[in-house]
């Protein structure tokens, strides 16, 4: 599981089979992701209360763009819209699937996410994200939560997450707060983590 999160999000994880298929991709539009330290990453997304077909566009664009990277979570504020919004697809491995490489997709949307009833107990997964590309490092988070949000449509759902959907969501909802996984870390594991990605970046 620590080694799927970092796979899904380093260069390694275009082993993430079944493209965009081409027969709707004209439809979609792949959205550029903003990169640390662009400050937008550290505004407070607002609440979505309008559910128009405006709305149901850039949640497609986001899927497209989070197939595209690849990811399997991605907040709006990564592609500068300050909207409450997270889409995650966890591409899990298909069990029936004798070479390991086919994932199923189960596309999902949450729309003004709110969390309540953490579990005591901890989980830690070594996350990456794809405004901090190609760095990773362990986080410790509540094993599991409830959460309460809306849909498209603006109907309203609740679920108990568990597993690595619990850890993808509270990731991504840090995101709508204006948080990054590495304010998680120490002072001096987060300067190591933007000082390789500094390295990285004058190397490209
Ligand atoms: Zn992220």
């Amino acid at each position: 599981m620590k080694g799927r999160w970092r796979k899904l999000y380093g260069r390694e994880g275009r082993w993430v089979d079944g493209g965009p298929a081409s027969s709707y991709l004209h439809a979609m539009a792949l959205l550029p992701i903003i990169e640390t330290p662009d400050p937008r990453l550290r505004v407070i997304s607002k609440p979505v209360e309008t559910f128009d077909a405006e709305l149901k566009t850039l949640i497609a664009d986001m899927f497209e763009t989070m197939y595209d990277a690849p990811g399997i979570g991605l907040a709006a504020i990564q592609v500068g819209v300050a909207k409450r919004i997270l889409v995650i697809d966890l591409q899990e491995p298909d069990p029936e699937d004798e070479e390991g490489k086919r994932v199923i997709r189960d596309p999902r949307v949450f729309i003004n996410p709110v969390f309540s009833d953490f579990s005591e107990e901890h989980s830690v997964y070594q996350e990456g994200c794809l405004s901090v590309p190609e760095q990773y490092a362990e986080v410790t988070r509540p094993a599991e939560v409830t959460v309460d949000w809306q849909d498209a449509d603006g109907r309203h759902h609740q679920e108990r997450m568990t597993g690595l959907m619990a850890t993808c969501i509270q990731h991504e909802h840090d995101h709508l707060e204006g948080i990054l996984f590495i304010d998680h870390l120490s002072r001096l594991k987060r300067e190591m983590v933007l000082k390789k990605l500094a390295k990285l970046r004058k190397a490209a």
